[in-house]
């Protein structure tokens, strides 16, 4: 019947790095397939769901984003609860959120379970001409850390689909 949506399988996966560095944007992007210009950093956790089929089977990404605080470096135990994925993104225009990442990971890897799943994202893979981080120190430092890596734009719709699924039936053919 419509609306008796049968769910398999409930991902929590996360969303870290540092502020605008385009995180909100992802989720809008993955979730709703949307992307506002402007968007506003609302502080508080927030998290947006989506149902994708993996090998036939319902499976519900609940994914959370930071929602600002990690300006304020509040993000707490509680947001990395259950999760079984994280994305840890940051800007190819912005060398300092890239240089951030291994703080991040530690932050993460302290607080997450064990077999999480990583995903390195570097986004706005749009902006080529500002671009500041070389796609080779991002791809070096995921395969030396056991970490997926993709270049997305949450503006244009690359990759963002992949960077998600890849994630989620990795998590799959785990549990
Ligand atoms: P957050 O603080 O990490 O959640 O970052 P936001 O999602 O709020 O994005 C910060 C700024 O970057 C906003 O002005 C977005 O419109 C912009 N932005 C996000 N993703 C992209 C992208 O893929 N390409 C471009 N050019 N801008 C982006």
């Amino acid at each position: 019947a419509a609306g008796a949506e049968r769910i398999d399988f409930v991902f929590k996966v996360v969303l870290i790095g540092d502020a605008a560095v385009g995180k909100s944007q992802i989720l809008a992007r993955f979730s709703r397939n949307e992307f506002s210009i402007d968007s506003k950093a609302t502080i508080g956790v927030e998290f947006q769901t989506r149902t994708v089929v993996i090998d036939h089977k319902s499976v519900k990404a609940q994914i959370w984003d930071t929602a600002g605080q990690e300006r304020y470096r509040a993000v707490t135990s509680a947001y990395y609860r259950g999760a079984v994925g994280a994305m840890l993104v940051y800007d190819i225009t912005k060398r300092q959120s890239f240089d951030h990442i291994p703080r991040w990971l530690e932050e993460l890897r302290g607080h997450a379970d064990k077999n999480i799943v990583i995903m390195l994202i570097g986004n706005k893979s749009d902006l080529e001409e500002h671009r500041a981080v070389p796609v080779e120190d991002a791809r070096e430092f995921a395969q030396r850390e056991g970490l997926f890596f993709l270049e997305t734009s949450a503006l244009q719709a690359t990759n963002v689909e992949s960077a998600f699924i890849t994630v989620l039936t990795e998590i799959f053919n785990i549990v």
